[in-house]
């Protein structure tokens, strides 16, 4: 591939992380936190941590997967927290399980807190070069070269090449290589991958156009204002890490909502003949859940009007992002398109919108701690695995980095230390955290079970178990097993367990509290209770009753009940808490969810439990299922394929029957 390599590299790296995107940045603090020489490949390292499309980060079910990043040490939700100009909690009068957490973020600042975490980061070393080919030997791969021929050795290789490979750019009928607007394709490693006969597909996905600010009339747009600002939904400024503090954000700024009309939908409609996706121009599957206009318009004939989200990139630019206008149409049009809605007007484009296709490898020939299937020592992560997302990115690349750094240690390299992974499962030297622990769990799960037929994004519906899975108790979930990995530092591990210390101290004395009704008044009781009580309870049962609050009962009999280490009331009283007041609400809110949810909760739990057996009884390596008689032709095959290691795996292959499972636990009991 590369017929004049220049150099071999004088050091050995344990662990080299192609890609400096959001998979890829997270992957590499990952291995070197947890003690591996590790090398991040970059084709350019002003756009480390670049934000590809829209400046905002979390939402429903993508939100839990940044606490999950978080509550293990990762990069994501700090700096969001640093670069975050608009914060809303979503879903907010609804169940714990899908509130979520989303940020509007200027994206200057966030791309400087990613790079400033990653160059004080020890461990870890930059290099800014195209990465054009692997270094495989047998069966396994030893280094990468770089576009000037410079090998780099290392024992594994974590890519994250996102959309740059075979990258290609539509505008209308025109059309070009890229890897996203301004930057290059990754032609030559895409090459590479298919010569290593590693199955691939094609995929799309668009961005908008951007809008000039100073072109846009506000007063025709509705205004949008984050929590904790003036006018917001809440009183109370969100922040993202479990570390985070309000004071970390900058200034905050509103965004504004306009809408499209029948004039705009005409607009459209006159494009479609000179669409690259109504053309066939694009081959790739885009994003179901994230539609172009075009497709929205086509899809959605009846629907007169979209709500269209102009969203601030940053504090230091007058550029808008118009969610909800992604669109390859061709320049004309969305001139065009873009003026026909109210306060657009006299809207200045500063950059067109287009859709990009590019290569993705199908991850059900991933082992399900990230590693090829067919070379040992190569780790896929992020946008290359089919998902669409920063968030399931940083999730993935999180995740990849976690075992490759393992897989250095088990082959005696680096400094990483033995860890045990509490409920997570071990296969071999890998970790995978399980279904009911985390989003990262279920989104791991789905993808080398079931490969991906369009773009995959994180939904809170995708897990079966969200009850347990909620954003406020990322850290319960995760964080020992993060410190036992060595991802986490003395620091947040003393916030952690301060935090779980003062829950369990709580929820003991909730227990060891006794309301007499023969020492209330009944109207104090109807008060507080909704009626009168007619025996003992303690705090901890009445605070399972749903119309019951924490701050409710501590107000019980003049306060008598109140504890002296949590400021009571302080979740609502007003926007920038103090440190103290606001460790004290997240207690309270743990104390709170776990008496109110905790009858499903338990019973999810007995659910998980009974389901252990089966769900991690290991398969065979070797087993050839086209021998397996008693399976369909169809499972034989589809097991053959994936070749699931564990049973529960096997479970969730598509075309894969609860009747097949127990065919395949009948001959695993008879040939033990
Ligand atoms: P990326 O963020 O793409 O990062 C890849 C990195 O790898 C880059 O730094 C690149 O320079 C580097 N790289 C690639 N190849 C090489 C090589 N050979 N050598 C060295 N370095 C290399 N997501 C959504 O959720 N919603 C959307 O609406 C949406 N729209 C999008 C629209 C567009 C036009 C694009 C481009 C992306 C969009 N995304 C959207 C996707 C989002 O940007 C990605 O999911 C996310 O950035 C993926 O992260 P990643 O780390 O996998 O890859």
């Amino acid at each position: 591939m590369n017929p004049l390599p220049t150099m071999l590299y004088p050091q050995h790296f344990d662990v080299i992380v192609v890609g400096g995107g959001h998979a890829g940045t997270e992957a590499a603090l990952a291995a070197a936190r947890m003690g591996c020489k590790t090398l991040l490949l970059s084709h350019n390292i002003e756009t480390l941590g670049q934000m590809s499309c829209n400046p905002s980060i979390g939402g429903i079910g993508k939100g839990h997967l940044v606490k999950e990043v978080d509550a293990l040490g990762g990069a994501m939700a700090l700096a969001t927290d640093e670069g975050g100009i608009q914060f809303r909690i979503l879903n907010s009068s609804k169940g714990p399980a899908v509130r979520a957490t989303r940020a509007q973020a200027d994206r200057i600042l966030y791309k400087a807190a990613i790079r400033r975490r990653l160059e004080n980061q020890p461990n870890l070393w930059l290099f800014q070069q195209a990465v054009d080919d692997l270094m495989v030997e047998g069966d396994r791969v030893v280094g990468a070269v770089t576009q000037v021929g410079i090998r780099f050795r290392a024992s594994t290789v974590v890519l994250t090449a996102g959309t740059f490979l075979d990258g290609k750019i539509h505008v209308g009928l025109n059309n070009y290589a890229a890897g996203r607007a301004g930057d290059p394709p990754a032609v030559s490693l895409s090459a590479r991958l298919k010569e290593l006969k590693l199955p691939q597909g094609r995929l799309k996905t668009g961005t908008p156009p951007r809008i000039d600010g100073r072109s846009i009339d506000f007063s025709q747009c509705t205004e949008q204002p984050g929590d904790g600002m003036p006018g917001g939904m809440s009183p109370v400024m969100p922040v993202f890490s479990f570390m985070g503090r309000p004071e970390m954000h900058p200034q905050q700024m509103p965004c504004w909502i306009t809408h499209t009309n029948a004039h705009t939908h005409e607009i459209i409609r006159s494009g479609f003949d000179r669409s690259p996706m109504f053309t066939g121009k694009i081959e790739g599957v885009g994003p179901r859940y994230c539609p172009s206009v075009e497709d929205k318009i086509n899809r959605f004939a009846d629907k007169d009007s979209h709500q269209i989200f102009l969203e601030p990139e940053g504090l230091t630019t007058h550029e808008y992002y118009p969610n909800g206008i992604s669109t390859s149409l061709p320049f004309d049009i969305q001139y065009a398109l873009v003026r026909s809605m109210p306060g657009l007007e006299n809207a200045h484009i500063l950059r067109p919108g287009y859709a990009i296709e590019y290569d993705y490898f199908d991850p059900t020939q991933l082992k399900s701690s990230f590693e090829t299937k067919v070379i040992n020592g190569l780790f896929f992560a992020g946008q290359i695995n089919g998902t669409t997302g920063y968030e399931e990115a940083a999730a993935q690349g999180l995740f990849a980095g976690i075992n490759a750094a393992l897989q250095v240690r088990a082959m005696g390299g680096g400094n990483v230390q033995a860890c045990a992974a509490g409920r997570a499962s071990y296969v071999g030297d890998s970790w995978l955290p399980a279904r009911d622990q985390a989003y990262l769990g279920v989104m791991v799960d789905d993808l080398i079970t079931q490969g991906v037929t369009e773009p995959y994004r994180m939904f809170t519906s995708r897990a079966e178990f969200r009850l347990q899975l909620r954003e406020d108790n990322a850290d319960a979930r995760l964080t020992e097993v993060g410190r036992q990995l060595g991802l986490v530092d003395d620091v947040r591990w003393t916030a952690f367990n301060q935090k779980r210390d003062a829950v369990s101290r709580e929820t003991e004395r909730l227990r060891s509290l006794w309301v007499n009704p023969k020492n209330l008044e009944i109207a104090e009781s109807e008060r507080v209770l909704g009626k009168a009580i007619e025996h003992e309870y303690s705090l901890a049962e009445l605070l399972r009753r749903p119309n019951v609050s924490y701050d409710a009962l501590m107000s019980l009999d003049g306060g008598k009940y109140a504890s002296a280490e949590l400021p009571v009331g302080v979740s609502r009283e007003t926007g920038v808490l103090s440190p103290e007041a606001a460790q004290a609400a997240a207690v309270i809110e743990q104390v709170e969810i776990a008496a109110k949810y905790s009858g499903y909760i338990d019973r999810q739990k007995d659910d998980v439990l009974r389901a252990a057996h089966y769900e991690n009884l290991k398969l065979p390596q070797d087993l050839d299922y086209m021998q397996v008689s008693a399976l369909s032709i169809e499972a034989r095959q589809k097991l053959n394929r994936h070749r699931p290691e564990t049973l529960g795996q096997a479970s969730r292959i598509s075309g894969i029957t609860p009747a097949s499972i127990s065919l395949l636990t009948i001959h695993l009991k008879k040939t033990k």
